[in-house]
């Protein structure tokens, strides 16, 4: 647990919030436990959202510079409510409080339920999450309907989110007298500290009921795994995500879902390779048409095209076929096909090319010690 958060996301210490942004999508993207085969890829792709968490709130980050990792984790962790629970949401120095003053000063660094007053009922909006797509090149051109398959959390049918069943008896909580929160008092840093923390033992409920819902041992969610169909359009790039509304994780109190947020993975194959909209591919001609000139036809992402290589084309040199790339994301027209040439040098000669080949040389004014090597020679200056 000592590994700190910019290594996490592998980032300096004087990273901007952009650069963190961007470190975290690309390691999300790999260590996402429905992408990795990793065993501890949950594991990981949880420290990797809590480091983002954190080194992307300027005021949290600036609390983590300061105390250091170890000291922040700690404090986060007597702020938490025991992870994913009600209020797991607020993280450290949440609290959502507006009392101000002393006790105010501590929550923000000992954070969690303090802030909150009583049970907290409020709707609140489920997690986003994150899964990944992979998708051709072709799809990627024409848009594709595709289905993802992920395993997600959901709100239990059998006790319809209650956690319990219906006709369970319920008592207040003798811990907490129904405030679902309570005090302790703690030796910090900072000396001793009242704080007021979520009641562990009904979980900020205030109630506690004869029986758990069967299905869902109380927590009122279970794990489903979904099908969805995604639309995916046309010209989209590798690293962008898409947004299902409201397929998420679900909400609390009656509050809405969160979103799914679907990142693509273009897969070019070994013929083209992209750069944003435009494509690019190698073509080999031979060593006659490079110098007297050819039409050649070259393979599209969307069909067949004649291209003109002009006389004397040299090895290497590339030609643009205009708007014969990709389609533009949500917008009008296509990126470019660069076409680079290659001039293809014989490996062996049948005699009559050698004659011609010999000949040609010869009338160049070339001096070639053909019998020793001129091929060996040819083919390794290439
Ligand atoms: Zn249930």
């Amino acid at each position: 647990m000592s590994e700190n958060f910019y290594d996490v996301l592998g980032v300096s210490r004087d990273a901007s919030e952009e650069e963190i942004k961007k470190a975290y999508r690309k390691k999300a993207a790999e260590h996402h436990p429905d992408v990795s085969d990793d065993d501890d890829a949950e594991e990981r792709f949880k420290k990797i959202q809590k480091a983002k968490e954190v080194l992307t709130d300027e005021e949290k980050r600036r609390q983590y510079d300061q105390l250091g990792h170890d000291r922040f984790t700690e404090a986060d962790k007597r702020g938490a409510t025991g992870g994913g629970g009600p209020g797991g949401a607020g993280g450290p120095f949440g609290g959502a409080g507006g009392a101000g003053g002393f006790e105010d000063i501590f929550n923000q660094f000992f954070g969690g339920g303090g802030g909150r007053g009583g049970r907290d009922n409020r709707p609140r909006q489920g997690r986003d999450l994150r899964t990944g797509l992979t998708i051709d090149l072709e799809e990627a051109f024409e848009g594709a309907t595709k289905e993802v398959t992920l395993t997600r959390p959901t709100t239990c049918d059998t006790c319809d989110g209650a956690g319990h069943p219906p006709d369970a008896d319920v008592q207040t909580c003798p811990q907490c007298n129904g405030r679902g929160q309570v005090q302790q008092v703690q030796q910090t840093p900072l000396g001793r500290v009242q704080q007021t923390s979520t009641c562990p033992r009904c979980e900020g409920e205030g109630e506690l009921y004869s029986e758990d819902c069967p299905d869902c041992g109380g927590d009122g969610v279970v794990r489903e795994e979904a099908t969805l169909s995604v639309e995916i359009p046309a010209g989209i790039r590798s690293g962008q995500s898409l947004r299902m509304e409201r397929e998420g994780a679900p909400g609390e109190n009656g509050g809405p879902n969160g979103d799914l947020l679907i990142e693509v993975d273009v897969d070019v194959g070994d013929r083209y390779e992209r750069d944003g909209d435009d494509l690019r591919v190698k073509e080999a001609v031979s060593f006659p048409q490079a110098v007297f000139g050819d039409t050649i036809e070259v393979e599209t992402v969307d069909g067949t095209v004649e291209m003109d290589v002009p006389a004397g084309t040299q090895s290497g040199e590339t030609f643009r076929l205009q708007g014969k790339g990709m389609p533009r994301l949500r917008r009008r027209g296509r990126g470019d096909l660069y076409v680079q040439v290659g001039v293809v040098i014989p490996d062996s000669l049948n005699e009559k090319q050698r004659e011609a080949l010999e000949a040609f040389a010869e009338a160049g004014g070339e001096d070639i010690d053909v019998g020793g090597g001129f091929f060996e020679r040819l083919k390794g200056s290439f």
